[in-house]
């Protein structure tokens, strides 16, 4: 395979994970609990067969839903709508094709690092080591997930070869749920305009808070969001970035003609015009998240922290080792893990911990049961799904 990059031999292919069992709650991936209301989806279902013709190419120019997406923008972050224009906005096959096409902007050819706080969203680094972008990471506290700062100011002083070219904020954090402090905001605000400030904000419409505004008032800034996550559209792959007109520009240069395929353009203007019904949602699945919290934070055998989001990152606490019979954290959270695969409940081991999406209220029910069993009475531990040995 002469052909290949020799870099691409250590990549991993991304694989969904596998499970035998046939009913499982998938509380892995974040999504939002709630598919798309019938009565939206048969009105859909009629576009698809009156107004899209199979056979044409989409609109490559994504206008209509530029517009939508825009006024949406402008409301979400108490903005005029006169402050945004469609050279503001770029529309991406979810936001990872657009964190692709930032990286392929700013660093390809060995231009530029990234830098990233781990634990966070894995993408950055996935995406960055397939087009052979370095990777430079710093850490975060342990209270609170903060990021280092004083780690993050030293790596830019120090890197010189490529030099870091952006940085890779998510808010709030991914899998830790905690959003960007004051202090942490007012550093990213102060960096040179050569490095580029990328605000991940998938998970905006559980916080409510933004940064757009500080993307429109700075050339080195830009906001994601995606509709994967509040908007129930993770199957449409729809993501957009707000940034300045020249930024905006190089985006557009860069992704694909046809990349929004019109199905997904319809799907994103139904759920737009109806984003009152849809976001009506977002407390009471706020309020199922403190009620798992509150379950969860009694049990001494688990360490959790506050989110900002719709999933809960929590750790097997020292206590929490014992029960799983063992000393070791990372060996801990794969027990953790797998044991509760193994009664249904599938979440994200990630970032040293396990990230919890907070589902329907009988999903979240279940989930609470199984915590408490597989914890709480160690009788009840069975064999891993896994076949990894609980001992
Ligand atoms: C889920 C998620 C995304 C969304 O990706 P899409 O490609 O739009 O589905 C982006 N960033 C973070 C931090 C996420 O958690």
């Amino acid at each position: 395979m002469a052909f290949l990059r020799p870099d691409l031999a250590e990549l991993g292919a991304y694989v969904q994970p596998a499970h035998a069992l046939p009913q499982i709650d998938p509380l892995d991936t974040n999504e939002n609990p709630l598919d798309l209301p019938d009565d939206l989806k048969v009105a859909l279902s009629q576009r698809y067969r009156h107004e899209i013709s199979a056979n044409r190419y989409p609109d490559g120019s994504h206008q209509a839903l530029k517009t939508a997406v825009l006024s949406y923008v402008a409301e979400s972050a108490g903005l005029s709508p006169a402050d945004l224009n469609a050279d503001h906005i770029s529309l991406g096959s979810g936001s990872d094709e657009l964190i692709r096409s930032l990286l392929i902007a700013t660093c390809l050819g060995r231009r530029g690092a990234i830098l990233v706080a781990v634990p966070t969203f894995s993408m950055y680094a996935v995406l960055a080591q397939t087009l052979d972008i370095p990777v430079v990471s710093v850490g975060r506290s342990e209270q609170r997930f903060e990021i280092d700062l004083a780690a993050a100011e030293r790596a830019i002083a120090t890197q010189s070869e490529p030099p870091i070219r952006v940085v890779f904020a998510v808010h709030p954090n991914s899998p830790t749920g905690n959003a960007l402090t004051a202090a942490e905001r007012a550093w990213l605000e102060q960096l040179p305009s050569d490095i580029l400030v990328v605000v991940d904000e998938a998970y905006f419409e559980f916080s409510q808070q933004t940064t757009v505004a500080a993307a429109l008032a700075r050339p080195n800034w830009v906001v994601l969001r995606t509709f994967s996550k509040a908007f129930r559209l993770a199957a449409h792959r729809l993501g957009y970035a707000i940034a300045q007109p020249p930024l905006i520009a190089a985006l557009e240069k860069i992704r694909l003609p046809y990349n929004l395929p019109s199905f997904s353009q319809a799907a994103g203007l139904a759920a737009l015009a109806e984003r009152n019904r849809l976001l009506a949602q977002i407390p009471s699945l706020l309020d199922s998240r403190e009620r798992l919290f509150t379950a969860l934070a009694q049990q001494p055998e688990l360490r959790l922290w506050p989110s900002q989001s719709n999933f809960i990152y929590l750790r097997p606490s020292d206590r929490g080792l014992r029960s799983l019979g063992t000393d070791s954290s990372a060996v801990g959270q794969q027990r953790l893990f797998e044991q509760l695969l193994d009664r249904g409940t599938l979440v994200r081991h990630t970032g040293g911990g396990l990230r919890v999406s907070i589902g329907t209220e009988l999903e979240n029910q279940r989930t609470m049961r199984h915590f408490q069993e597989l914890l709480t009475d160690p009788t009840a531990h069975r064999p891993a799904a896994s076949g990894a040995s609980q001992t």
